[in-house]
């Protein structure tokens, strides 16, 4: 009881914003300051996310070969602070900065067609267990899940091989590894699946994950992400 007062008083009285480092009572953990310098993505192919001048919705790969999914979303420009915030978050494990950019990102990405299952990237299990030790994807599906009142399914997706360093490969070549490096647990038939990955690289992993859920008889598959490489 003492120790949970205790460590009440210091939650509050020691909160640092996890950028600058002044107090920061916001409880995202980003002072004001720190929160408007955040690479905001406002214009983006509505399919891939990929940023985009205002004028334009679709990219032209999208139109050229449209993804399977029905839209992406992503909060932010991987960019200065954001990249370095999940940087920390991925790879050494900074939980705060996660649920930092988490929390923030649910505002901005609440979708208007709720999907009715959340499901996240999976990390291979060999990375899992000898490598990270927790699926940043499955925190920020977490976060989304509880924010916007839909179910999160952590283990739907599973993947089965560990495959080549996947952005040493031609396009090509990485969909069709990547096509073959999910399995499903579970029924999707009919259901609409929401996708979550703490970035979109290029929307290949998306596009295989897509086409398998697709494939095992969901209706239909969107996602989004916190930040996306331009
Ligand atoms: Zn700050
Ligand atoms: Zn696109």
């Amino acid at each position: 009881m003492v120790y949970r007062q205790f460590s009440q008083f210091l939650s509050r009285s020691l909160v640092r914003c996890l950028l600058c480092g002044d107090s920061c009572p916001h409880r995202s953990g980003l002072c004001s300051g720190c929160r408007a310098e955040l690479p905001l993505l406002h214009s983006a192919c509505e399919r891939c996310a990929l940023p985009l001048p205002e004028a334009d919705r679709t990219c032209p790969r999208c139109l050229q070969q449209p993804p399977s999914f029905a839209g992406a979303r992503a909060a932010w420009h991987y960019a200065f602070p954001v990249g370095q915030l999940i940087q920390r978050f991925k790879y050494r494990g900074d939980l705060a900065a996660g649920h930092s950019l988490a929390q923030l990102a649910a505002n901005r990405l609440a979708p208007r067609t709720k999907p009715d299952l959340l499901v996240p990237i999976p990390l291979h299990w060999r990375k899992f267990l000898f490598g990270r030790g927790f699926n940043q994807a499955h925190q920020i599906a977490e976060e989304f899940g509880r924010r916007w009142g839909i179910p999160v399914h952590p283990r739907l997706l599973r993947k089965v091989t560990a495959g080549e360093t996947q952005q040493q490969l031609k396009r090509a070549r990485r969909l069709h590894n990547l096509s073959r490096s999910f399995a499903i647990r579970g029924d999707v038939d009919g259901l609409h699946i929401g996708l979550v990955d703490d970035v979109i690289t290029t929307g290949a992993t998306l596009e295989a994950a897509s086409r398998v859920l697709l494939q095992a008889g969901a209706e239909k598959v969107s996602a989004c992400a916190l930040a996306r490489v331009p």
